[in-house]
């Protein structure tokens, strides 16, 4: 079976989302410049847009949310401190071992509940200065939590860590890469989120659907170390601004839009909680990100494997994990359709 249409469903990630064509048009047309010398304009303009976007004083266009994060541990970190994360955090997870070899520093994760902290975790984790014992050199979140299922922090969370953060002298770093998914959520500006972190890195190739690039933002001084860091791990691009150009109206476009996704989402957790075998509680997810475990003796694998052939794609995170993401190239009847997939899979009849 493929899906009625014969396209294929892409649930894998918003990473697979493609440029619109206003995006591609601005592509084309963007006026140029040398961004090392920091002469491409368009780079210029979506720093500054960036930086205002989030309240912060600057901003930095990484190729990747990747090099936006470990470019912040190096700029905030000395080799040998210790970085708080929580467990299933993506700068834990998912970049390859970079902070042990970018920065030379070590991660203490945290159990969070749905990636969540707490700011007692937190507090609790911050080291005393002793000979023995690795400084704790940063505090690392993670909003919206990607392996937490899109969950979202609430604002007194963070303004609890920021607060005890700052009194124990430690910076925080955001890894925001969805930092307007959860604005949206919480009808909290991204500008108070961010306001809870020194340095916050946002993606502009998810949800927003441009082909490239994060960036980072801080305080200018930060940035200005950040750039050399940049550059230094290869990231200095030259006419860059063919690729800020689409971010630019990924950051004037897209943003808002971002509420369809979240309530495809709804609409497709609803639809999976009602599948026998199907370990799901609808109420969890807040955003983009739906993640549902399988009942035994069921494979996340087989599964995905089996909704692929189907038109289906979805990614398994896990032995009985599947994780689905909603974004722009998909519509509230694919998730019926991903739904009845599921059931179909999973051996039960296909909702009426
Ligand atoms: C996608 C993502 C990143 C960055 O990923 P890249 O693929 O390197 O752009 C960082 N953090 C989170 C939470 C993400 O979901």
């Amino acid at each position: 079976m493929r899906t009625d249409s014969g396209r294929v469903i892409d649930l894998r990630s918003d990473t697979v989302t493609l440029p619109t064509e206003e995006m591609r048009e601005a592509m084309r047309t963007a006026v140029l410049g040398d961004d090392v010398f920091g002469e491409d304009p368009t780079v210029n303009r979506l720093e500054e847009m960036a930086a205002a976007k989030l309240g912060k004083e600057a901003a930095l266009l990484v190729p990747s949310g990747t090099m936006g994060n470990q470019v912040a541990l190096l700029t905030h970190t000395r080799r040998g401190d210790e970085v708080i994360v929580e467990a299933d955090a993506h700068i834990f997870h998912y970049e390859s071992g970079a902070p042990a070899v970018v920065s030379g520093v070590m991660l203490r994760t945290l159990p969070g509940r749905d990636g969540l902290l707490t700011a007692d975790q937190v507090e609790a984790a911050v080291r005393s200065p002793d000979v023995h014992t690795p400084p704790t050199g940063l505090v690392c979140l993670e909003n919206t939590h990607n392996r937490g299922g899109g969950s979202v922090y609430p604002l007194a969370t963070l303004q609890a860590i920021s607060a005890l953060a700052l009194a124990r002298g430690i910076p925080v770093h955001l890894d925001g890469a969805r930092i307007f998914n959860a604005a949206l959520a919480t009808g909290v500006p991204a500008t108070a989120i961010a306001a809870c972190a020194d340095s916050v890195m946002f993606c502009l190739s998810k949800a927003l659907s441009a082909p490239v690039g994060s960036l980072l933002c801080g305080p200018a001084a930060f940035i200005a170390r950040a750039r050399r860091f940049r550059k230094m791990l290869g990231g200095g691009m030259r006419q860059a601004g063919v690729l800020a150009a689409p971010g630019i109206v990924a950051l004037e476009k897209m943003v808002d839009r971002l509420e369809v996704d979240h309530a495809n989402a709804k609409r497709l957790a609803e639809g999976l909680a009602g599948i026998p075998g199907v370990l799901l509680d609808p109420a969890r997810v807040q955003t983009n990100i739906v993640i549902f475990r399988l009942a035994p003796p069921r494979t996340a694998a087989l599964v995905v494997r089996a909704l692929a052939a189907d038109g289906v794609r979805a990614l398994a995170i896990g032995p009985a994990a599947i994780r689905m993401v909603t974004h722009k190239d998909v519509e509230a009847a694919d998730m019926d359709t991903a739904v009845a997939a599921v059931a179909q899979h999973l051996g039960a009849d296909r909702p009426a």
